[in-house]
């Protein structure tokens, strides 16, 4: 990874161990800014992919803006540095006292989701004789290819509210003297590969704020949240450029609207490694498997979305390759990494490595099984430092 030798930090700091590469973080988040330039769109990194409070610093010296989903996120990007303005709260279920938090400290706005939370923010912010600006999340009802848990915008789905339904909440929060409506969001849901659902997200919001701004609203932000396509596999490349062309058209009609975009995967997917070391090795009726020293509580997205990530051995060896499943320590059939897949035959001891795991990694990692949660390690040129320690069993249990 970058200038180090990986196997080093796999001797240093132990089994399971996630690495994350600086550049490739930097590299992402500065192809979004690129292809946003003519536009002049806003970047706000979705924490929930990756909170780690070093990696949101490298994003925050870039320029990176961020979406939070939780109190504890909103904590985590001020540790960062980020200011009120720098943060946008979303989420279809935030409580009394988070919102309470995120009033006080100011965000640039907080996407509603229900006419009930409308009414809560209402109550706080004057309570608090704090002015806060929001923005109201709509359910598009559009339907895309993905998988079924990470499809968001439709309307079988808890999110957002429909047109109408944003149209009331407008008409509830226009005489507030502390609330003011400053944009439309949506978020469909991830890996949205196709470059004209993205615009025709983008219209359906714009269409919808025109609405409501010909009503007396004063809507900027046209939010059309996170979702931008990472490919496990590799076989497809993303071209930032290219695939915001089509929604900056649009845009550019509509100069009076600021577009904001809130990738979370696709600013860190690539830039994560999870190692581990091989424990066992066997064969069962003719299936072979290698049990290795990280489990679903590590890494969760085998097991709940059947995600595929690349293997690769650390060591170089000459050993044939043959089909192995590799598998976790936990009395799960669901704590798997890879079904049958092809590697060099590998001993006890070795270590390996599942690419692509710096989103949706360690951030949903548990302690199912009373495992630690691991460490994580920041590599930088042919430096690196550990960002978190391995979990302590006194914090595990
Ligand atoms: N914004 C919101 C509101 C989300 O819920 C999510 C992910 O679920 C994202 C952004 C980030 O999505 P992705 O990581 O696919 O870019």
């Amino acid at each position: 990874m970058e200038n180090v030798e990986i196997k080093k930090l796999t001797e240093k700091f132990g089994t399971p161990l996630y690495a994350y590469s600086k550049e490739s973080i930097v590299k992402e988040y500065r192809s979004f800014a690129h292809a946003l330039k003519g536009i002049g769109g806003r970047i706000h990194y979705a924490v929930k992919a990756n909170a780690n409070v070093e990696l949101l610093k490298i994003l925050k010296r870039e320029g990176c803006s961020f979406d939070v989903d939780s109190e504890g996120e909103m904590r985590a990007a001020t540790k960062a540095g980020a200011r009120g303005k720098d943060i946008i709260f979303t989420g279809p279920g935030k409580s009394s006292e988070e919102l309470a938090f995120a009033i006080q400290k100011g965000c640039r706005y907080i996407a509603v989701e229900s006419l009930q939370e409308a009414a809560l923010i209402k109550k706080l912010a004057r309570t608090l004789l704090k002015k806060i600006d929001v923005s109201i999340r709509v359910n598009p009802d559009i339907r895309f290819k993905t998988h079924a848990y990470i499809a968001t915008g439709e309307k079988k789905h808890k999110f957002g509210v429909s047109p109408q339904n944003a149209l009331r909440i407008f008409e509830f929060i226009k005489q507030s003297k502390y609330v003011r409506l400053v944009g439309i969001n949506a978020h469909i849901g991830c890996q949205i590969e196709n470059p004209d659902t993205r615009k025709l997200l983008a219209a359906r919001l714009i269409s919808i704020a025109l609405t409501l701004n010909a009503k007396g609203a004063a809507i900027q932000y046209i939010d059309l949240g996170g979702g931008f396509p990472y490919d496990y596999r590799h076989q497809k490349t993303f071209d930032a450029k290219k695939y915001f062309e089509p929604t900056a058209r649009l845009f550019k009609r509509y100069p009076q609207f600021t577009l904001v975009i809130e990738p979370g995967r696709r600013i860190v997917a690539g830039a994560g490694i999870l190692l581990a070391k091989v424990l066992y090795t066997k064969e069962n009726y003719g299936n072979h498997f290698t049990v290795i020293d990280a489990a679903m509580n590590d890494l969760i997205r085998p097991a709940l979305y059947g995600a595929t990530h690349r293997i690769v051995p650390l060591q170089a060896t000459s050993r044939p390759k043959q089909l192995t499943s590799v598998v976790g320590p936990i009395c799960e059939s669901a704590d798997f990494f890879a079904n049958r897949i092809s590697l060099p035959l590998m001993k006890p001891g070795e270590f390996l490595a599942v690419l692509d795991t710096g989103a949706y990694g360690f951030i949903m990692s548990s302690n199912y099984g009373l495992r630690r949660k691991p460490a994580e390690i920041l590599v930088d040129q042919n430096k690196y430092r550990l960002i978190r320690k391995r979990q302590t069993y006194e914090q595990a249990l």
